[in-house]
């Protein structure tokens, strides 16, 4: 069993949250706090027991000086500020003199937030690559570090594992959750279990197929990626997403598991990805060279549904159109919609389908809508995640 904060006495010591405040923004505005409310927890215990709080987390991709003013954690800081009803002491770097001076004055209960841990980026991809001196550096400002940034527990980051390697490590509130919860997808699974991947790539979860498709019952695969798997299936898909080189694995799949693997048999197309263009529902096999497939068809959800009606466990990653519009919102609505009405254990993973249990306001209606992403599909594949073994034993 990992570490968890609860393990440590925090009283008046630098205790290092590792956050995941990757949060939508736009112009300065936070699109949706999710993550940051699923982050408060964490910090209130750590604020009750008297710690010097010191919030790190990274935001977006840095590659140029641009993206700096783009990706900046200040509206984050505000709205901690706003939730915590507490000031945030906002120090706007990464390293240096200014940064240890704030860490040197600080009382407990004090909070700072470090800027942006992916600054570290412009300089020689020190954060992404876990630079071993920049690990070295963050740890040296703490005492205890604790990562609570689920959606980036299968990266090797400085911030993560490279702090975890130097100091005492425990796990958060969020990712103790998020394991917890994620565990009983993997572990004696209630069956019948149906898993339904959407998303745009074939490529980011062909891991996640290999190693689930012997222990769920049935994949119900729509979004971007069936068109390959329609593709594979000798159909053809008009000008809808198609990774080519993954046909073969695709062919593969489905000569093996043809009784597991479940793709749609009707299609929302359009000749354009925008609103208010005129669309069509097409059978398989109706598709012109010209159309673009965005949605899965109202016949599709009706034999999704069938797979979902009595089932006992489900995992979703992956929106089944293009949601964001919303004449391609319908299919994902309504699988949203069936899977509120089974008895199932039901999780909701990833990014975008957060982002849609959210904007359809299904997010309470679910067992759990994972914070993780890539994270959570790792989780699932029973990979290694190293910033989640690098966490000290009990
Ligand atoms: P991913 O990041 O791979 O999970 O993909 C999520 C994105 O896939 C979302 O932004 C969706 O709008 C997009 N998407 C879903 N279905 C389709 C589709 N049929 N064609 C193109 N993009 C899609």
């Amino acid at each position: 069993m990992k570490k968890t904060i609860k393990d440590y006495d925090l009283g008046g010591k630098k205790v290092i949250i590792r956050c995941d405040f990757n949060v939508p923004v736009q112009n300065g505005i936070i699109k949706d706090e999710s993550r940051i409310k699923a982050s408060l927890k964490t910090i209130r215990y750590a604020l009750k027991n008297n710690a010097k709080i010191i919030l790190m987390s990274h935001l977006g991709r840095i590659k140029t000086e641009e993206d700096k003013q783009k990706y900046t954690l200040k509206p984050i800081a505000e709205s901690l500020s706003k939730h915590l009803r507490k000031k945030i002491i906002f120090i706007d770097e990464t390293h240096g003199p200014k940064l240890e001076k704030a860490i040197k004055n600080m009382k407990e209960k004090d909070i700072i937030l470090i800027e942006n841990t992916r600054f570290e980026d412009l300089n020689g991809k020190k954060e992404s690559n876990n630079d071993k001196n920049l690990g070295q550096y963050w740890a040296s400002l703490g005492d205890i570090f604790i990562n609570d940034a689920f959606g980036t527990i299968h990266r090797s980051h400085a911030s993560n594992l490279g702090i975890a390697s130097n100091i005492p490590s425990g796990l958060g509130f969020l990712v103790e959750s998020e394991i917890k919860k994620l565990t009983k997808l993997t572990k004696n699974p209630k069956k019948p279990y149906t898993i339904i991947l959407g998303g745009s790539k074939v490529s980011d979860k062909i891991g996640v197929i290999n190693n689930l498709i012997t222990q769920a019952d049935y994949i119900l695969i729509g979004g971007g990626m069936a068109f390959t798997f329609l593709k594979a299936a000798g159909f053809g898909i008009g000008s809808s997403l198609c990774e080519k080189e993954k046909i073969p694995f695709c062919k593969e799949m489905l000569d093996k598991y043809s009784d597991k693997i479940i793709l749609p048999i009707d299609v929302i197309t359009a000749t354009e990805i925008k609103e208010n263009v005129q669309t069509n529902e097409r059978f398989l096999g109706e598709i012109a060279e010209e159309e673009i497939g965005l949605d899965i068809g109202p016949k599709t959800v009706e034999v999704f549904k069938q797979y979902l009606d009595d089932c006992k466990t489900i995992f979703w990653n992956g929106p089944l159109g293009y949601f964001e519009i919303k004449a391609f919102s319908n299919g994902t609505k309504k699988i949203f919609d069936i899977i509120v009405q089974t008895k199932a254990y039901t999780v909701v993973g990833g990014g975008d389908t957060a982002r849609a249990a959210v904007t359809f306001n299904y997010q309470d209606k679910v067992s759990h809508v994972s914070t993780g992403g890539g994270a959570a599909l790792a989780y699932l594949e029973e990979k290694e995640l190293p910033a989640l073994s690098i966490i000290n034993e009990k």
